[in-house]
Protein backbone atom coordinates (compact mmCIF):
# COMPACT_ATOMS: atom_id res chain seq x y z
CA UNK A 1 0.00 0.00 0.00
CA UNK A 2 3.13 2.64 -0.22
CA UNK A 3 2.29 5.46 -2.50
CA UNK A 4 -1.32 5.51 -1.63
CA UNK A 5 -3.20 8.55 -1.36
CA UNK A 6 -4.52 8.26 2.19
CA UNK A 7 -7.59 9.39 1.48
CA UNK A 8 -10.22 8.89 4.07
CA UNK A 9 -12.71 5.66 2.68
CA UNK A 10 -10.10 4.47 0.43
CA UNK A 11 -9.76 1.54 2.72
CA UNK A 12 -6.25 1.66 3.68
CA UNK A 13 -4.61 2.18 6.91
CA UNK A 14 -2.86 5.08 6.58
CA UNK A 15 -3.97 7.74 9.36
CA UNK A 16 -4.15 11.12 7.24
CA UNK A 17 -4.19 13.15 10.41
CA UNK A 18 -0.39 12.60 10.52
CA UNK A 19 2.20 13.33 7.72
CA UNK A 20 5.62 11.36 6.75
CA UNK A 21 7.68 12.64 9.67
CA UNK A 22 4.92 11.73 11.77
CA UNK A 23 3.56 15.43 12.71
CA UNK A 24 -0.01 16.53 12.84
CA UNK A 25 -1.44 17.71 9.62
CA UNK A 26 -2.11 21.04 10.11
CA UNK A 27 -4.96 22.45 8.19
CA UNK A 28 -4.34 25.95 5.80
CA UNK A 29 -7.24 27.47 7.40
CA UNK A 30 -6.11 26.69 11.10
CA UNK A 31 -1.99 28.43 9.56
CA UNK A 32 -3.48 31.26 8.39
CA UNK A 33 -5.62 31.83 11.70
CA UNK A 34 -2.28 32.42 13.54
CA UNK A 35 -0.10 34.12 10.46
CA UNK A 36 -3.79 37.09 11.14
CA UNK A 37 -2.87 36.77 14.35
CA UNK A 38 0.68 37.40 13.66
CA UNK A 39 -0.22 40.52 11.78
CA UNK A 40 -2.47 41.91 14.39
CA UNK A 41 -0.08 41.72 16.97
CA UNK A 42 2.59 43.89 14.74
CA UNK A 43 4.77 41.54 13.44
CA UNK A 44 5.06 40.47 9.66
CA UNK A 45 4.59 36.11 9.51
CA UNK A 46 6.22 36.23 6.25
CA UNK A 47 9.63 36.81 7.75
CA UNK A 48 12.14 33.69 8.61
CA UNK A 49 11.72 33.20 11.90
CA UNK A 50 8.07 32.88 12.08
CA UNK A 51 7.91 30.90 8.87
CA UNK A 52 6.69 27.84 10.76
CA UNK A 53 5.32 29.44 13.80
CA UNK A 54 1.63 28.61 12.56
CA UNK A 55 1.82 25.21 12.10
CA UNK A 56 3.92 25.05 15.49
CA UNK A 57 1.32 26.98 17.09
CA UNK A 58 -1.81 24.76 15.61
CA UNK A 59 0.20 21.52 16.71
CA UNK A 60 1.08 23.01 20.24
CA UNK A 61 -2.60 23.88 20.77
CA UNK A 62 -4.24 20.48 20.02
CA UNK A 63 -1.86 19.78 23.09
CA UNK A 64 -2.95 22.06 25.23
CA UNK A 65 -6.79 21.49 24.78
CA UNK A 66 -5.73 17.22 24.16
CA UNK A 67 -8.53 17.19 27.06
CA UNK A 68 -11.18 17.22 24.75
CA UNK A 69 -10.23 14.17 23.28
CA UNK A 70 -9.98 12.43 26.88
CA UNK A 71 -13.44 11.24 29.03
CA UNK A 72 -11.71 11.94 32.74
CA UNK A 73 -14.45 9.50 34.35
CA UNK A 74 -12.24 6.58 32.34
CA UNK A 75 -9.56 7.13 34.72
CA UNK A 76 -11.35 6.07 37.58
CA UNK A 77 -13.18 3.27 36.08
CA UNK A 78 -10.50 0.67 37.65
CA UNK A 79 -10.92 1.04 41.34
CA UNK A 80 -9.40 -1.74 44.32
CA UNK A 81 -12.10 -2.31 46.55
CA UNK A 82 -9.90 -4.24 49.46
CA UNK A 83 -8.41 -1.71 50.91
CA UNK A 84 -6.92 -3.69 54.66
CA UNK A 85 -9.43 -1.73 56.21
CA UNK A 86 -8.23 1.33 55.22
CA UNK A 87 -10.57 4.45 56.01
CA UNK A 88 -8.95 7.84 56.42
CA UNK A 89 -8.86 10.81 53.95
CA UNK A 90 -6.65 9.99 50.69
CA UNK A 91 -4.79 13.11 49.53
CA UNK A 92 -2.61 13.88 46.67
CA UNK A 93 -1.25 17.62 47.20
CA UNK A 94 0.78 19.95 45.23
CA UNK A 95 0.00 18.17 41.43
CA UNK A 96 1.59 20.71 39.36
CA UNK A 97 -0.79 21.53 35.96
CA UNK A 98 -1.19 23.81 33.45
CA UNK A 99 -4.53 24.85 31.36
CA UNK A 100 -5.94 27.72 29.71
CA UNK A 101 -8.00 30.77 30.46
CA UNK A 102 -11.10 30.71 27.93
CA UNK A 103 -11.32 34.48 28.04
CA UNK A 104 -7.79 34.96 26.85
CA UNK A 105 -7.04 31.72 25.81
CA UNK A 106 -3.73 32.70 28.36
CA UNK A 107 -1.71 30.53 30.61
CA UNK A 108 -3.11 29.44 33.97
CA UNK A 109 -0.17 27.60 35.79
CA UNK A 110 -1.07 26.31 39.59
CA UNK A 111 -0.98 23.57 41.20
CA UNK A 112 -4.13 21.02 43.11
CA UNK A 113 -4.57 19.25 46.03
CA UNK A 114 -7.29 16.49 45.85
CA UNK A 115 -8.68 14.70 48.65
CA UNK A 116 -10.99 12.01 48.81
CA UNK A 117 -13.00 10.11 52.37
CA UNK A 118 -13.15 6.83 50.31
CA UNK A 119 -16.38 4.60 50.76
CA UNK A 120 -15.47 1.21 49.94
CA UNK A 121 -13.21 2.01 47.18
CA UNK A 122 -10.08 3.46 46.31
CA UNK A 123 -8.32 3.80 42.72
CA UNK A 124 -4.49 4.51 41.93
CA UNK A 125 -3.03 7.68 43.38
CA UNK A 126 -1.89 8.75 39.82
CA UNK A 127 -5.45 8.48 38.51
CA UNK A 128 -6.29 11.45 40.26
CA UNK A 129 -3.82 13.90 38.10
CA UNK A 130 -5.29 12.08 34.89
CA UNK A 131 -8.33 13.30 35.77
CA UNK A 132 -6.91 16.48 36.74
CA UNK A 133 -4.99 16.94 33.37
CA UNK A 134 -8.27 16.00 31.36
CA UNK A 135 -9.89 18.79 32.49
CA UNK A 136 -7.46 21.04 32.91
CA UNK A 137 -5.70 20.55 29.41
CA UNK A 138 -9.47 22.39 27.86
CA UNK A 139 -9.95 26.38 27.85
CA UNK A 140 -11.00 26.96 30.84
CA UNK A 141 -12.16 28.94 34.19
CA UNK A 142 -10.45 27.83 37.22
CA UNK A 143 -13.80 27.89 39.20
CA UNK A 144 -15.27 25.16 36.84
CA UNK A 145 -12.20 23.53 36.86
CA UNK A 146 -12.52 22.78 40.47
CA UNK A 147 -15.96 22.15 40.36
CA UNK A 148 -15.08 19.56 37.30
CA UNK A 149 -12.72 17.11 39.17
CA UNK A 150 -14.63 17.61 42.24
CA UNK A 151 -17.71 15.89 40.83
CA UNK A 152 -15.69 13.61 38.50
CA UNK A 153 -14.54 11.81 41.92
CA UNK A 154 -17.99 12.51 43.80
CA UNK A 155 -19.91 10.43 40.80
CA UNK A 156 -17.27 7.66 40.04
CA UNK A 157 -15.79 6.57 43.32
CA UNK A 158 -19.21 7.38 45.64
CA UNK A 159 -16.67 8.63 48.52
CA UNK A 160 -17.92 9.73 51.70
CA UNK A 161 -16.52 13.58 50.68
CA UNK A 162 -14.57 15.14 48.47
CA UNK A 163 -11.81 18.27 48.58
CA UNK A 164 -10.41 20.20 45.71
CA UNK A 165 -8.29 22.82 46.04
CA UNK A 166 -6.26 24.94 43.23
CA UNK A 167 -4.03 27.85 43.42
CA UNK A 168 -3.05 29.06 40.44
CA UNK A 169 -2.08 31.71 38.40
CA UNK A 170 -3.16 33.24 35.38
CA UNK A 171 -1.19 34.50 32.56
CA UNK A 172 -3.90 36.80 31.53
CA UNK A 173 -4.03 38.71 34.93
CA UNK A 174 0.29 39.00 35.29
CA UNK A 175 0.79 39.40 31.32
CA UNK A 176 -1.47 41.39 30.80
CA UNK A 177 -4.59 43.98 32.27
CA UNK A 178 -3.21 45.10 35.80
CA UNK A 179 -0.28 42.71 35.36
CA UNK A 180 0.26 41.39 38.81
CA UNK A 181 2.74 38.77 39.03
CA UNK A 182 2.91 36.33 41.74
CA UNK A 183 -0.49 36.43 42.66
CA UNK A 184 -2.13 33.03 43.16
CA UNK A 185 -5.85 32.82 42.71
CA UNK A 186 -7.34 30.03 45.16
CA UNK A 187 -10.67 28.25 44.39
CA UNK A 188 -11.80 24.67 47.07
CA UNK A 189 -14.96 22.53 45.96
CA UNK A 190 -15.83 20.84 49.25
CA UNK A 191 -18.30 17.75 48.98
CA UNK A 192 -19.87 15.33 51.51
CA UNK A 193 -18.82 15.36 54.69
CA UNK A 194 -15.87 17.65 53.53
CA UNK A 195 -18.54 20.27 52.89
CA UNK A 196 -21.07 19.04 56.02
CA UNK A 197 -19.00 18.18 59.30
CA UNK A 198 -16.76 21.18 60.51
CA UNK A 199 -14.02 18.60 61.68
CA UNK A 200 -13.96 16.56 58.60
CA UNK A 201 -13.14 19.74 56.19
CA UNK A 202 -10.61 21.31 59.20
CA UNK A 203 -8.56 18.26 58.61
CA UNK A 204 -8.42 18.11 54.99
CA UNK A 205 -7.92 21.40 54.39
CA UNK A 206 -5.32 21.50 57.31
CA UNK A 207 -3.08 18.21 56.00
CA UNK A 208 -3.58 19.98 52.15
CA UNK A 209 -1.45 22.82 53.93
CA UNK A 210 -4.31 25.20 54.08
ZN1 LIG B 1 -8.13 35.23 31.16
Amino acid sequence: MTGSSGTPGDGDLVDDRYDRDGKLVVPDHVADAVRTLIEWAGDDPAREGLRDTPKRVARAWKEYCSGYADDPSVHLSRTFEEVGGYDEIVLLRDIPFQSHCEHHMAPITGKASIAYLPRDRVVGISKLARVLNGYARRLQVQERLTAEVARCIWDNLHPHGVAVVIDAQHGCMTGRGVRTPGVGMVTSRLLGCFLDDERSRKEVLSLMGY
